[in-house]
């Protein structure tokens, strides 16, 4: 049977990781998401081809098989919820930490200790609320959709939850990681009808990255 696939990837890290998996899997992208406008992307597969979305999109659109399959952070899986999703394979790429920052200066230990009402920024609602409950800190939290950073400069909150890599990004900001609440990297995602209706061209492709995640450990 001709089986075609459409792979969800956002621009970016993800991308730009994944690229070396697909061509463990002999697929090449030739074109470069960062210079052109097209957000559907062919590959040397004639039968697979790239669309590029929001890096929070990436689950929906497997999730009702826009996509058969994509890449998604564990950070976005978890505000997603994963419903409709079979996670397969952690490719180690696109690594950091979600971690609780606040201003240098700011006593996040006594203000803690002190059962203070904590202002929380961030985009990771679910993941902080758990994270609050789970040490019993009273927190409100403020949603926003990116640079966090700036809320405790400006005001807006206390105490960031956001992606922390190399740390740059905080230190240029005057704040400071004081928790790391988990790991993150990227999986794997695949649509879980399009698992068995399109078994014979996913699989090898499923089993390529396994393969090339494990080596990049
Ligand atoms: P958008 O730009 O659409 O708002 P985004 O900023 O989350 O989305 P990226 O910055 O490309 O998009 O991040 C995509 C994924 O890469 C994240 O979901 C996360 O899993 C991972 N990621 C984010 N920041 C870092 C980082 N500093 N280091 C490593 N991986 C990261
Ligand atoms: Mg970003």
């Amino acid at each position: 049977m001709n089986q075609s696939l459409t792979l969800a990837l956002s621009k970016g890290r993800i991308f730009d990781e994944t690229l070396p998996l697909l061509e463990a899997a002999g697929i090449t992208v030739s074109d470069d998401p960062e210079k052109s406008r097209k957000l559907i992307l062919p590959t040397s597969d004639a039968a697979i081809r790239v669309v590029i979305v929001r890096a929070s999109d990436v689950p929906t659109y497997v999730q009702y098989g826009a996509a058969d399959f994509g890449v998604a952070g564990k950070d976005v899986l978890l505000e997603h919820g994963g419903e409709g999703l079979y996670q397969p394979v952690d490719l180690n790429i696109a690594k950091c930490r979600m971690s609780v920052a606040v201003p240098a200066g700011f006593d996040y230990a006594s203000a803690v200790r002190q059962g203070a009402r904590l202002r929380v920024a961030t985009k990771y609602l679910k993941v902080a609320r758990e994270h609050f409950a789970a040490k019993g800190v009273h927190v409100d939290l403020i949603k926003l959709y990116g640079s966090m950073e700036l809320g405790p400069l400006v005001g807006l909150s206390d105490a960031i939850v956001d992606l922390v890599s190399t740390g740059s990004t905080l230190r240029a900001n005057h704040l400071v990681e004081v928790e790391q609440i988990m790991d993150i990297s990227s999986r794997l995602v695949v649509n879980r009808a399009a698992l068995k209706t399109k078994r014979e061209k996913l699989q090898p492709i499923i089993e390529a990255f396994e393969r090339a995640a494990r080596s990049e450990q």
